[in-house]
């Protein structure tokens, strides 16, 4: 049996118009003779607009219930296409989450896949010739329903091809790729052929939202060829896969912006061994994502404690913080909202010095203040104001000459 996982996201679903043209990209494989997997998201819109009545109805969502209610926009998107589809004579059903079933742990509203039934799906595939998959959600072991986090529906698609082992895993969006950076921000932005897993998985953490950053973890490790391209044309677009050497001879290979950022400093915390671990282990125990640390240099024996959580988190790392004052022993807690992270990736910066200080003077130039830096061996990330964020953007993918394709000097 030769199985096809294709997924679309929200734009490509979002009416009547467009479900027909996604049809068009079902029925491709279909005729040839493979089973088709199809994965959908909700509609555009649909799980913020759910987000929003969960928010009106409630000031503390219950987080199961939140999940339960947000799950229920690709349970529309999946059954709607379903019954375009059997009116073209298809045999096909809709399949929701807990139906596949996809497993997960119980983390409601960030929950991660622990097993799918490849067994049980290849039984029903023996009925029908094209599975419509709800996306983002999946069922905990107490078979309450749990959905992946934003951008989830990547995931549920990659997972699915690992796990039925199909030959690639088809990413269909609203660009036709992966760019050099978002090019709805920078029209100068470039698309790539191809990009190594490592890059991709530094590109989505850092807040590209073309591919979910676990959906990029489970393609690396069950090597999974993911294919990134338009539901809108038939050009091909970036094949995400193993590293080559090729891909090595370029410095960087693109530049990511996340908004969705906010700045805590715990002000006047002792220097002394324990205080990280009493900081940073509670928020780690509620899965809240710590990304930027930075301890000022100690006076007094005390210090400052600066580090970044997405802004959704913000509240509760917080709450958490305020709880444990008195324990950690803190002076005053300030949080800022008002800032982004921008980054620039290449597997080529690995045996490559002066990149961070090319960005810096690039950013210099343009008068935007550094607020907090970190780097990696294949990354540098600066913290911003977020009001600067495009013009940041588009000054780095300029000052790497990426429009052209920027090959090491
Ligand atoms: P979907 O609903 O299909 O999942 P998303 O909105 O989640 O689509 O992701 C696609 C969007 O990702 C694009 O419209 C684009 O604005 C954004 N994006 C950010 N960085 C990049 C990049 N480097 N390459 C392509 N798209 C990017
Ligand atoms: N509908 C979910 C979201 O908007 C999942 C997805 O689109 O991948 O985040
Ligand atoms: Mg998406």
């Amino acid at each position: 049996m030769n199985i096809v996982v294709q997924k679309f996201g929200g734009t490509s679903v979002r009416n009547l118009e467009c479900q027909r043209q996604v049809m068009q990209k079902v029925l491709r494989p279909y005729r040839e003779g493979n089973k088709v997997i199809v994965v959908l998201s909700a509609m555009a819109g649909e799980t913020n607009r759910l987000l929003e009545l969960a928010k009106e109805w409630s000031d503390n969502p219950d987080p199961a219930e939140a999940d339960s209610l947000i799950s229920t926009g690709e349970q529309i998107s999946c059954a709607l296409f379903a019954m375009l589809l059997k009116q073209q004579g298809v045999k096909c059903r809709s399949v929701l989450g807990f139906q596949a079933p996809v497993r997960t742990d119980c983390a409601y509203g960030k929950a991660r896949i622990t097993n799918i039934d490849a067994p049980k799906l290849k039984d029903i595939l023996q009925e029908y010739d094209v599975l419509v998959v709800a996306g983002f959600q999946g069922c905990d072991d107490c078979g309450r329903i749990t959905t992946l986090g934003r951008g989830g529906s990547d995931t549920s698609a990659v997972a699915l091809a690992a796990a039925l082992k199909a030959d690639v895993c088809e990413i269909y969006t609203d660009v036709p790729g992966v760019f050099t950076t978002d090019p709805n921000m920078c029209s100068g932005a470039r698309k790539m052929d191809r990009i190594a897993y490592d890059e991709m998985l530094e590109m989505a953490s850092m807040g590209a939202k073309v591919l979910q950053i676990r959906s990029v973890e489970f393609a690396k490790k069950y090597n999974v060829t993911v294919h990134v391209r338009s539901t809108f044309s038939d050009e091909p677009g970036t094949i995400v896969t193993q590293e080559d050497e090729s891909m090595e001879s370029v410095l960087v290979s693109g530049i990511a912006y996340d908004k969705d950022q906010a700045q805590i400093t715990l002000v006047h915390v002792m220097d002394q061994p324990g205080v990280s671990a009493q900081i940073f282990s509670p928020l780690a125990d509620q899965k809240i994502l710590v990304d930027m640390i930075v301890q000022s240099p100690s006076k007094d024996n005390l210090t400052d404690m600066t580090f970044t959580v997405p802004r959704a988190d913000v509240d509760q790392t917080i709450k958490t913080l305020e709880k444990l004052k008195y324990e950690i022993g803190y002076e005053e807690l300030t949080h800022n909202l008002n800032v982004s992270k921008v980054s620039i990736i290449g597997v080529g910066m690995r045996n490559h010095s002066g990149v961070a200080s090319r960005a810096f003077r690039a950013l210099a130039d343009e008068n935007v203040n550094i607020l907090m830096i970190s780097t990696s061996e294949i990354k540098v990330t600066c913290l911003i104001d977020d009001k600067y964020t495009e013009l940041a953007v588009r000054t780095l993918h300029k000052a790497f000459n990426l429009e052209e394709g920027n090959q090491k000097e």
